[in-house]
């Protein structure tokens, strides 16, 4: 999911009250870039061995412009909450 301007606000100042000046923890570079909004799958059924995709924790990405690399943070902490995925959109989950 994309960032919206005003969330893409919210989560500078949030960053910014939190976390102070960030630089990435690979190269040392302070230029940061907010990527988007994933999911981590956490919706793993250890009975089935399945993911469930509809399940998850939203994350949002920030980037590292110079090398790359990625943090990532729980959006519900900074206050961003994802629309829900539609039902139709909702994968549904492989046979065997
Ligand atoms: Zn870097």
């Amino acid at each position: 999911m994309l960032i919206t301007k005003e969330n893409n606000e919210a989560i500078i100042e949030w960053l910014s009250s939190k976390c102070g000046q960030m630089r990435c923890t690979c190269c040392g570079e302070s230029k940061l870039s907010i990527g988007e909004i994933s999911t981590l799958q956490i919706g793993y059924d250890l009975d089935t061995t399945r993911f469930h995709y509809h399940q998850g924790m939203p994350l949002i990405s920030i980037y590292c412009v110079n090398c790359g690399y990625v943090m990532q943070f729980s959006s519900s902490v900074i206050g961003i909450k994802p629309k829900p995925v539609p039902e139709e959109q909702i994968p549904e989950p492989q046979k065997e």
